[in-house]
Parts: C-alpha cells; structure tokens; sequence
C-alpha cells in the first residue's frame, strides 16, 4: 500500500520524469476492478487528460499527485502506478493508461482497491483527500511535539497506539505498514493502551515517528513496495511479512503476527511487551 515514504519516493520520480511529457491519450477502467474508485466517469478520462501536459507533482499524505497544468491525476492505497519506456509492452491489466506523444507511458493498476482520481483542481471535494492535504504532515516541521501532543490529548485514552496512529485519518498517510518499525523503534506494542503510556513513552514515540518515516523515505521507500520504476524500495523492513520469519534483530526472540484492527500488526514479544 503507498503510505507517507512511498507518497514522497512517488511523487519526486514522477517530477524528476514525467515533467514536460504531453498526455497523448488516456484509458481508465480498461480491465474493471470491483475496488478501483474514479472522479465521475472512467469513460471521460481521455477527454480530461489527453493533451495536457504534466507540470508537476505532489505528496498529500498517501497520495501522489499528477499536475498537469491544473489538471490533477491523483492516486492511492493499493495503486501500482509504473512507468513505461518507449516501446515497453504495456501490461494487460490495468485500470488507467497513460500514453505520451513521446512514446513513453505510465500505467496504473489496482492491488486489492485503490482510486485513481482525474479532476479539475478545486473540484475535488472528498474528506480523505482534504485531510490529507490540510493537516501536517509528519514530514514537515509543523508536525511538531505541541502538534503531537493535541492530537494524542484529542483522543480517548483507552485507544492503543494502532488505533491512534493509524485510523481515522488522524496521520493522512501513516498506515498500517509504516505503523510496525516505528511502534518497534519506540519498543511499544501496538495494542499498548495510550493511558499506559508515559511522558518519556510519549517523547519516544514522538521521534520515532519522525525518525523512522525519515529513513523510509531516506531509502527510497519500504523494501515491500515498489517505485514508479517497479523496482522495491531500498528501506529493510524490520517488522513485515518478509522478516516474520526471522528473530527479532535486537534480542534475538521469534517476531509474531496477530490480525488486529484490519491488518496484521508485527511484534517482538520481548521488546515490545503489551
Ligand atoms: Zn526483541
């Protein structure tokens, strides 16, 4: 799932490439998805995009963004979007095609959901999209220790660190994947109540969000996704379906997994005791 790294790793290679191309044509919804979301009709996507040139990019949250002039192509969640050389076969299954009048593409295919949202700039007017623009992000210096604090005193204080962090869009971006090395980077478990938690749990906490999100990013994104180019990110996972099977780096005990909260949370026993 693209979460806040991913959303940066994106949004930087789609400046650093697609920047200058010219939009030839534009398919959508070629190979129906039952979870793959569009603004208004799919049909209408080459009548939006085609002919307009990218101008830019963005990172809200876990959502890169496409500008082309103000015209935006905004993506999310379970999106493979994947560029595509000069005369590279396209793949079979998508749910949006780009194509531009240089030969190259970009291709966009849903996971297990995820939208793909073309719209005019301002027409847009849906909740998760403009918590994700508005509220700070944990990779600027707004989201500072007094930004934390308010957002945990905002909160009922029987809720565990995942609900905290990772629902109700209290973090826009910061999901279940990136949840796992930061709550094992702070040593808390993700089910540890926030009234148990104390003023030093809570500085920890606090830099371990900012610290972990940092290298993932450093890293060009988690080792469990992939960049525009196919290629997985170079940040090593600690706590992920990859490394479930290994012991735990710091103390040596077996990593667990548990469904919590839809998703698997990751753990190490010792180190992150309940
Ligand atoms: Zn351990």
């Amino acid at each position: 799932m693209i979460e806040l790294p991913e959303t940066h790793v994106l949004a930087e290679q789609i400046q650093q490439t697609l920047v200058g191309k010219t939009i030839q044509s534009a398919v959508a919804n070629h190979h129906p998805h039952g979870f793959a979301w569009y603004f208004g009709d799919p049909a209408e996507y080459n009548e939006k995009l085609a002919g307009r040139t990218i101008t830019g990019s963005a990172a809200y949250g876990g959502q890169p963004e496409i500008w082309a002039g103000e015209t935006r192509v905004s993506f999310n969640d379970g999106v493979r979007a994947r560029y595509l050389a000069a005369g590279e076969k396209r793949p079979e299954k998508h749910q949006l095609l780009l194509e531009f009048t240089d030969g190259t593409g970009l291709s966009c295919s849903v996971q297990m959901y995820g939208g793909m949202f073309a719209f005019e700039n301002g027409s847009r007017d849906d909740w998760y999209y403009t918590v994700a623009k508005e509220k700070p992000s944990p990779y600027t210096a707004a989201f500072d220790e007094a930004y934390f604090g308010a957002l945990l005193g905002g909160v009922k204080q029987k809720m565990s660190v995942k609900a905290f962090l990772a629902t109700e869009q209290r973090i826009p971006g910061f999901g279940n994947g990136v949840l796992q090395d930061t709550l094992f980077n702070a040593r808390l478990h993700p089910k540890r109540k926030l009234e148990t938690l104390t003023g030093t749990d809570t500085e920890t906490l606090f830099r371990s969000i900012k610290s972990t999100l940092a290298e993932m990013l450093d890293g060009g994104g988690r080792d469990t996704e992939r960049d525009l180019f196919g290629k997985a990110g170079g940040y090593r996972t600690v706590l992920s379906g990859k490394t479930l099977m290994y012991p735990c780096p710091v103390c040596g005990s077996g990593l667990k997994r548990e469904a919590y909260l839809g998703g698997n949370i990751y753990f190490c026993p010792a180190c992150q005791p309940v």
